[in-house]
């Protein structure tokens, strides 16, 4: 006979795993007890060494589909004689911490129960169990407890009460668990909130997306608003409504035959769809697109995602219709979150509101992925995978915040060897977005019992995530954009050591001021040597030129023609307005509010301008992307470039790439073509430049980062290249290479920097 004390780290609450104890001790007529505290789970057992022994193996083996055991520490203590094997109650705070689930869709077994009449939760939109249903979203506080989640004012009638309490019913311990008795309702309001009364709401709810009405329904993590995709008036009138002109809306089919209808998409994409995480996925439409034109226009791809609550499946399943869903917010707003808010702020755009009572705690948007090489490459982290960790490499000895960039905000906080990578925040750029930002750190601190010394922030002095930083009374860490780019994408793929870093993007603060974006680094965790980068340009009019992509076109080409731009006879120079290029001219020539700029982002808008594809811009991206939607696949040409050597750094000049596209234009050469032959310049200058970095200092692994490289033809282009040269390339996979993933970089390079001492 012994005793053994075992306590298991890692994401062992609201997973099922005591009831999973629970059933194993007694198996091998183990005695003792189970509970979970804030560390995670810990387990007393008493009995023969033998059965002891079989306990521990099958603990692993057998252990619940969605925890994940990262470590069990066994002490043994002397024989007291249990006499039965119980649950205790969660041991209440200490200074540990434990890992908490992400939100998981509905299971198959709950699916099952759903769609059965004689089940009593047939057709109950909040059914779920130990291993599905809200978790992150509904979590006040911890221990998780029904006490501590918004689930607290409804009181489990007898029924769920005897689930809940039995440890051999898949319900045992599921924190939200409840029925049509004693759980939440739906209710359904029109857009003033007045209560329009129904006895099914579902039905209801159906046949208004059936007639085109716009619906605001309250989801996991906030409120989708959603019409029927193929239904053109009522796919416009949403845009009009919500202000987004062109952006993409994601949609939700019922299954993955319906997907296939309207998409391709290959085996990895099929499981990300299908992932308890359920993200959006990236999928290429197929031609034609049954899907009303309005959905994703000037795109190859579609947004799509399956099911992931059982009201989502209930609507899908019964009107039978591919549905835009996209998120509930005014353009560029945090999403809603709250009843009365939702009300307030989309009254005006929906119709009707599908809302419920039980409360969304945290928001928590719908996470985007897509597949590239065979492996995921998630672009928005957030629902579904937050806040599982990152583990790192090494051991951190203080709590770090890391306070992200602005646009597509996240924070970080480090523990231990765990970065908590928060959800997608939202671009910093209102009072709304900072509030929830704040109020993200505020819970995350809390979750995970940190308490930060040490806080990260970008270089950029008026980002709002800067200035929070700056406000902290606690040792501030500034951290370039570009470097945080690179050391995210090495975390993501848990490399160490020193790398030649490609960081691609729209804009972020370099050392010397000026706004970088096309930078080649040789970066380590804890410093980087800005080894080669484009050619300085002007943005005339600063931000102006990010949402007015032909100013940059302007900026490019007065850098190489002069004065003679006039002269060029292309359409793009006969159709700009002569009075704004001279105002624009005056800018440039005088160097107010025309900062300089290193972006590979904007030369990708400058290109798409000049080839007259997108002049203004509504989304962020828009002209990079609209480009490369065009590039003609399969085609090898190319530009000629220039590189020189300024101060033993690398210069790129695209003059010469102008050049050759004004020769095309010229030429009559298809767009489509041009494209191509720029994509492959950008990927070529790529290779030539990280092979003289290689040969200078002798490095072989080769990091890609950072927002331009969620350009698919880019970085095939660039990967498979640089594979034929024999380079190790590291993609994005787990972080996103968009400024999402900054934050994670720059709490790793604080971390590394409070445990070397050295400063950067
Ligand atoms: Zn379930
Ligand atoms: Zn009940
Ligand atoms: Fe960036």
């Amino acid at each position: 006979m012994k005793r053994l004390e075992i306590r298991i780290k890692g994401i062992v609450q609201g997973v099922g795993f005591r009831p999973f104890i629970y059933t194993l001790a007694n198996r091998y007529s183990l005695k003792g007890f189970v509970l979970n505290d804030n560390e995670g789970v810990k387990i007393e057992i008493e009995g023969e060494d033998f059965l002891i022994e079989k306990f521990l193996k099958n603990l692993q083996d057998e252990a619940p589909p969605l925890s994940k055991i990262e470590k069990i520490i066994i002490q043994e203590l002397p024989l007291v004689n249990y006499t039965d094997f119980t649950i205790k109650p969660s041991a209440g705070k200490t200074e540990k911490f434990v890992l908490i689930s992400p939100d998981i869709a509905t299971c198959e077994e709950c699916l099952k129960e759903l769609f059965d009449p004689q089940d009593r939760r047939y057709r109950y939109p909040f059914i779920n169990c130990t291993n599905c249903g809200p978790r992150f979203t509904i979590i006040m506080d911890i221990p998780y407890d029904r006490e501590r989640t918004t689930m607290k004012d409804f009181t489990m009638c007898e029924r769920c009460r005897a689930e809940y309490e039995d440890p051999s019913s898949r319900r045992f311990h599921a924190q939200p668990n409840c029925c049509p008795q004693c759980g939440p309702h739906l209710e359904i309001m029109d857009h003033t909130g007045n209560i329009i009364k129904a006895d099914d709401p579902i039905q209801k709810i159906c046949e208004f997306l059936h007639e085109g009405k716009i619906v605001a329904i309250k989801g996991l993590g906030g409120f989708h608003l959603a019409c029927d995709a193929q239904n053109h008036q009522a796919v416009s009138t949403l845009r009009k409504r919500k202000g987004r002109e062109e952006k993409p809306f994601a949609v939700m089919a019922k299954d993955i035959d319906t997907v296939k209808s309207f998409c391709r998409l290959n085996e990895v994409e099929e499981k990300l769809l299908l992932s308890e995480k359920r993200p959006i996925v990236l999928l290429r439409k197929k031609d034609p697109d049954p899907l009303a034109p309005g959905v994703a226009p000037n795109q190859r791809y579609h947004g799509v995602m399956l099911p992931y609550t059982p009201l989502h499946h209930l609507i899908l399943q019964e009107s039978g219709l591919i549905l835009v869903m996209t998120s509930g917010n005014l353009c560029e707003e945090p999403i809603c979150f709250k009843n009365e808010e939702a009300l307030s702020r989309l009254g005006g755009i929906a119709d009707y509101f599908l809302m419920h009572n039980r409360d969304i705690y945290m928001r928590c948007d719908d996470s985007v992925s897509r597949c590239f090489n065979g492996k995921e490459m998630i672009l928005r982290r957030s629902r579904g995978y937050v806040p599982d960790p990152i583990k790192l490499p090494f051991k951190s000895d203080v709590h770090i915040l890391a306070c992200g960039a602005e646009l597509k905000n996240t924070f970080c906080v480090i523990r231990e060897d765990y970065a908590f990578l928060s959800h997608h925040i939202g671009d910093l750029e209102n009072l709304e977005t900072l509030v929830a930002f704040k109020k993200g750190i505020e819970h995350f601190k809390k979750l995970f019992s940190i308490d930060p010394v040490v806080v990260a922030h970008d270089m950029h002095p008026e980002y709002l995530s800067t200035k929070y930083a700056r406000e902290l009374p606690i040792k501030q860490v500034p951290v370039q954009h570009h470097h945080a780019h690179i050391v995210s994408c090495m975390v993501d793929n848990g490399i160490t050591g020193k790398v030649i870093g490609v960081a691609f993007d729209g804009l972020g603060y370099g050392s010397d001021g000026k706004l970088w974006g096309g930078e080649f680094l040789v970066a380590d965790f804890a410093n980087f040597k800005r080894v080669a980068h484009f050619k300085y340009i002007p943005m005339p009019g600063g931000v102006k030129a990010i949402v007015e992509p032909w100013r940059m076109a302007f900026s490019y080409l007065y850098d190489i023609y002069g004065d003679q731009i006039f002269d060029l006879g292309i359409d793009f120079v006969r159709e700009i307005d002569r009075g704004l290029c001279n105002a624009l001219l005056a800018l440039i020539k005088k160097g107010i509010n025309s900062p300089l700029t290193s972006s590979a982002g904007r030369l990708f808008d400058g290109v798409s301008a000049l080839l007259g594809i997108r002049r203004n811009i509504s989304y962020e991206g828009q002209a990079a992307i609209e480009l490369e939607m065009l590039a003609e696949e399969g085609y090898t040409g190319r530009y000629n470039y220039e590189l020189e050597n300024q101060n033993s750094k690398i210069i790129i000049n695209p003059a010469k790439i102008f050049q050759g596209i004004i020769n095309d234009l010229n030429q009559k050469v298809k767009t489509s073509v041009i494209s191509a032959k720029f994509h492959n310049t950008i990927a070529e200058i790529i290779c030539e430049v990280v092979l003289k970095i290689a040969s200078e200092y002798g490095l072989k692994r080769v990091v890609l980062s950072g927002g331009v490289f969620q350009n698919m033809v880019l970085l095939k282009t660039a990967v498979d290249k640089l594979h034929e040269m024999n380079f190790e390339v590291y993609t994005h996979n787990r972080v996103p290479p968009n400024d999402g993933g900054i934050s994670l970089g720059q709490a790793v390079i604080a971390a590394q920097l409070m445990k070397t001492g050295n400063e950067l």
